[in-house]
């Protein structure tokens, strides 16, 4: 299948975009040891077919290259000729994209996500009730509870992928895998990053309250 065009423009865009969120959860500490991996969706998009930019494997995000960004295919294969690697979770971003339509996805490693994730594998999933920032993620509801779900983490990704396609949640813009990490995804790369950050402050709420509950 060949690719549809995509104009110098729109890459340019998206990099950028993708550049700028780079800097900013750089300094939040959230790609510790070259973790985490971002892309947006350019050109039109069906489910058989759709390209996005995304971060190069084995990069230091914290330092801002001419390389560290590629275009890649809803195989995960890059789609202009390149030495840059793709990031070995790509086909999860390929898969969420073939789900969802949706235009940014945002992933990355944290302390608060790994350990609350593992708290909770034996239900396979987050619960959380009521806490404002359940608004963040889009759902307006008074007192809304949600359940966010995790799903396996194998060092095979393509393993992964599976529980995905089965787990993902249509009115939840985020999923976990255990002990790993949060992909979050939105229409744009601003609404990812709202959901994300969302997800961030709920699973640092939820540490908090489970604690604090311990030593009641
Ligand atoms: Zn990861």
């Amino acid at each position: 299948m060949s690719h549809a065009v995509i104009t110098l423009e729109e890459k340019q865009r998206a990099y950028a975009q993708l550049h700028e969120v780079k800097a900013l959860f750089s300094q939040r500490n959230w790609f510790a040891g070259t973790s985490g991996n971002l892309s947006v969706r350019v050109g039109d998009f069906s489910p058989e077919q759709f390209q996005f930019a995304i971060t190069a494997s084995g990069k230091d995000k914290s330092q801002q290259t001419p390389e560290d960004f590629l275009l890649v295919d809803q195989s995960g294969k890059p789609s202009e000729p390149t030495s840059l690697k793709p990031s070995a979770e790509t086909l999860i971003h390929c898969e969420i994209y073939r789900l969802t339509g949706c235009g940014a996805i945002f992933h990355v490693h944290t302390v608060f996500n790994n350990v609350i994730s593992e708290w909770f594998w034996d239900r396979k999933s987050v619960p959380v009730d009521g806490v404002e920032l359940i608004k963040g993620l889009g759902n307006w509801e008074e007192e809304a509870h949600i359940d966010i779900p995790i799903v396996s983490n194998f060092a095979d990704i393509p393993r992964i992928v599976p529980e995905i396609t089965e787990r993902l949640q249509h009115d939840i813009p985020g999923i976990m895998l255990r002990k790993h990490g949060i992909y979050a995804w939105g229409k744009n790369a601003f609404e990812a990053k709202r959901h994300l950050e969302a997800f961030e402050f709920i699973f640092e709420y939820v540490y908090r309250w489970e604690l604090l509950n311990r030593s009641r």
